[in-house]
């Protein structure tokens, strides 16, 4: 299979699409063109987001009082 040429200069082309229409999603900062510019499932993971921090530090403390004299 023979190779392509690439030229070293443009490697990387500029974005046709960089933040032109629609809006950046902040949480995968990927493009949003959902009305709150923010995709579902982001939003979903947004919202869940302060409660899993919760259960892990819940978690972790249980852990950590269980096991007993455990260096982290
Ligand atoms: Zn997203």
């Amino acid at each position: 299979m023979p190779e392509k040429f690439v030229d070293e200069s443009c490697k990387k082309p500029a974005p046709l699409y960089s933040t032109a229409a629609g809006t950046t999603c902040p949480v995968c900062g990927k493009r949003s063109y959902s009305l709150r510019g923010i995709h579902p499932q982001c939003a979903v993971v947004q919202a869940d987001a302060p409660r899993q921090a919760a259960l892990a530090a819940a978690k972790r403390e249980l852990a950590r009082s269980h096991s007993s004299g455990d260096a982290e």
